[in-house]
C-alpha cells in the first residue's frame, strides 16, 4: 500500500474528488509505484479529467491533548484541545457514548497565556494516600498531586436556611446533619499537619452560621496555626442577628465574611437561589459595614441570568468600606444544578475576565492576570483602593518573579512602576514600607507586595476569578494542579472538583464506582 493509500484510509484527512483540468494554484499528490508521495504543481498537467487527492485541513487547530471525562459514564476519555472560531474547545471520544465537544475558553491568546504562568509545584507536608488506581481515584492528597492547600474547606453542617437551585452540595432545609465540634476539630488538625500554617481556611456548609456551635468552631479555628479564617454565608443570619455579627467582629485580625451575592436584581436571585435575596443582601452589608467587618462578595455567574452585571457588581462592592473584593465562579455543573444546559449555560473563566476588562472599567487585560500555582483555573486582579475609587497594581507584578519557585518580595527600590503608582495614587512624599501589612494578603503563591507605612488591608481591594471543573470541562492535568481543597471527616484532603464529582457523598460515590467501570 502506499502512503496516499494509507492517508485515505484516515477519515477526513484527504479528500477524493474529480478534478476537471488544471487548478491554478492547487497542488496535486500523485501516486507514484513506490513508498513516496509526487507533488505537482496542477498547472503543469494536461487538461485531461482525473481523479486527484487533496488533502484537507482541519477546521480547528490543535492546540494539544488531555485526559477529561465522559458527561455521560464519567470514564475517563482521552480529549484534544482545540481552537476554533475563536474559541477553546475539549474534543473528547468515549467508547460508549460517541464524540463530545466542550467549550473550555472563548479566549485562545489568553488560554495560551496562562501556561507562561506556570511555576513549580509547593507539596503538602503530609500526604494521606497512596498513589493506587491512578489520577482522579486516589484522593487524597495522593503523592501525584501537584499543589499543596492554598485554600481548605471544611463543611461543617448539611443543613441549610436556603435550596438554591444551583448547590453544589445540595444542602437544603431538608438535610440536619451538624457535624460535632470534637470531629470538626479533628478535621482542622489535618489540615494543620498537612500545611503546617495553613493560608487560608473557609468554614462552609451547607449554612455554616447555623449551626448551633458556630462560634465555638470559628474561635476552634483561630485558636490554631491558620493565617486566615472565612466563613462562607448566605447572608441571612448576617442580615437578622446584629449580635451574631458583633460575636463576628471580636475574631478579627484574620477573620473574613464570604458573602453569598450574585446580582442586583432580584430575578437573577429566583433563578439562582430560588428566593428575592435583594433585601437581606443589603442589610447584611449594613451589618457588616457597621462592624467594621472585612468582606469578600461571591458571586455565581450564569450565562444569561447575571454574566451582564458582573461591572455593576464591582462598582456595587466599591461602595462599601467592608468589601475588600469580588469573587466570580462560574456555575459548576455538580450537586443540585436545576435547569442548567451545559451547552448553553456555560460562562467560563475566560468570558468573566472579558466582561470585566471589557466594561471600561478599572481593571485592563493586563491587570487580570492568571494565578500562578492553578493559572487555568484562577484569575485575580489586586488593586490599591481610595473610598470607591481603585488603582490596579498586578501589571506592575513582573512575571518572572511570579513565576520563581519561592514565594517572593517585590520591593519598592526594584520596580520604580509599583512604587511610583503607590506614591501617586495615595498623594505620599514616600511610601516607607510597612512591614505589618501585605498588598496580597489572602494569596499565598503571589510575591509579598509591601503597603506604604499607615495603610492597611482596607486599603486594597481584588478582584479574583475561580473557575471549577466539572465532568464537562474536567482536565486531568488542571486537577493535579488544583489548590481549593475540602478537608473530609475521614481525615482526608481533596480537591474541590473530585470532591463534588466523586467523593461527596453517596451519589457521588456511586459515580466513582461508574466512571471505575468505565476506565
Ligand atoms: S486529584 Fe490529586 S489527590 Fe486526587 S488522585 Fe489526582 S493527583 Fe491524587
Ligand atoms: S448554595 Fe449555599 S445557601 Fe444555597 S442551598 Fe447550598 S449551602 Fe445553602
Amino acid at each position: 500500500m502506499n502512503l496516499v493509500e494509507e492517508i485515505g484510509h484516515l477519515p477526513g484527512l484527504v479528500d477524493d474528488r474529480p478534478l476537471a483540468g488544471p487548478q491554478p494554484g492547487l497542488l496535486l499528490m500523485m501516486r507514484t509505484a513506490g513508498p513516496t508521495l509526487a507533488v505537482v504543481p496542477l498547472a503543469d498537467l494536461s487538461s485531461t479529467p482525473m481523479t486527484v487527492t487533496v488533502r484537507r485541513q482541519t477546521p480547528y487547530t490543535f492546540l494539544g491533548q488531555t485526559t477529561s471525562l465522559c458527561g455521560e459514564c464519567l470514564a475517563l476519555v482521552p480529549a484534544k484541545i482545540v481552537a476554533e472560531e475563536g474559541r477553546v474547545y475539549y474534543l473528547k471520544r468515549c467508547r460508549r457514548h460517541g464524540v463530545e465537544k466542550v467549550l473550555v475558553s472563548t479566549d485562545p491568546a489568553y488560554w495560551r497565556l496562562c501556561h507562561d504562568y506556570l511555576k513549580p509545584g509547593d507539596r503538602p507536608l503530609v500526604l494521606q494516600t497512596r498513589t493506587e488506581r491512578g489520577c482522579p481515584y486516589d484522593c487524597g492528597l495522593c503523592p501525584d498531586h501537584e499543589q499543596h492547600s492554598c485554600l481548605a474547606l471544611i463543611d461543617v453542617n448539611e443543613a441549610c436556611n436556603l435550596a438554591c437551585p444551583v448547590c453544589f452540595s445540595d444542602s437544603s432545609p431538608q438535610r440536619s446533619l451538624h457535624r460535632p465540634l470534637a470531629e470538626i476539630e479533628r478535621m482542622m488538625d489535618t489540615l494543620v499537619a498537612s500545611e503546617g500554617e495553613p493560608d487560608l481556611l473557609q468554614i462552609s456548609g451547607g449554612e455554616p452560621t447555623i449551626h448551633p456551635e458556630i462560634l465555638e468552631i470559628l474561635a476552634a479555628a483561630k485558636r490554631r496555626p491558620i493565617r486566615h479564617v472565612m466563613l462562607n454565608t448566605n447572608g441571612i443570619r448576617i442580615a437578622e442577628d446584629p449580635e451574631f455579627v458583633n460575636r463576628l467582629a471580636d475574631l478579627r485580625p484574620g477573620f473574613e465574611v464570604y458573602l453569598q451575592f450574585d446580582s442586583l436584581n432580584p430575578e437573577a436571585h429566583l433563578n439562582l437561589r430560588g428566593a428575592d435575596l435583594t433585601r437581606i443582601r443589603r442589610q447584611a452589608l449594613e451589618n457588616l459595614e457597621r462592624a467594621g467587618l472585612s468582606t469578600t462578595l461571591v458571586v455565581v455567574v450564569k450565562q444569561g441570568v447575571n454574566d451582564d452585571e458582573l461591572p455593576a457588581i464591582i462598582d456595587h462592592a466599591l461602595q462599601w468600606r467592608c468589601v475588600r473584593g469580588v469573587v466570580f465562579q462560574p456555575v459548576q455543573d455538580a450537586g443540585r444544578n436545576e435547569g442548567f444546559d451545559p451547552s448553553k449555560d456555560r460562562f467560563p473563566l475566560s468570558a468573566i475576565r472579558r466582561r470585566i476588562v471589557d466594561s471600561g472599567g478599572p481593571f485592563g487585560a493586563g491587570d487580570i492576570i492568571p494565578l500562578p500555582c492553578n493559572p487555568e483555573s484562577i484569575a485575580i486582579g489586586y488593586a490599591l483602593r481610595k473610598g470607591a475609587t481603585i488603582a490596579p497594581v498586578t501589571s506592575f507584578f513582573p512575571r518572572e518573579l511570579l513565576v520563581e519557585a519561592l514565594p517572593n518580595a517585590i520591593t519598592f527600590e526594584k520596580y520604580p512602576e509599583l512604587h511610583r503608582q503607590v506614591l501617586e495614587f495615595f498623594s505620599l512624599a514616600t511610601a516607607e514600607c510597612n512591614n505589618e501589612r501585605k498588598l496580597a494578603e489572602l494569596l499565598c503563591c503571589l510575591p509579598e507586595v509591601p503597603l506604604p507605612a499607615g495603610l492597611g488591608y482596607e486599603d486594597t481591594f481584588r478582584v479574583v476569578i475561580v473557575e471549577f471543573m466539572d465532568a464537562h470541562n474536567f482536565c486531568i492535568g488542571r486537577v493535579k494542579r488544583s489548590c481549593i481543597h475540602f478537608v473530609t471527616p475521614d481525615q482526608k484532603i481533596i480537591p474541590f472538583e473530585t470532591h463534588n464529582l466523586f467523593y461527596r457523598d453517596a451519589a457521588a460515590r456511586e459515580r466513582l464506582r461508574r466512571s471505575l467501570e468505565g476506565a
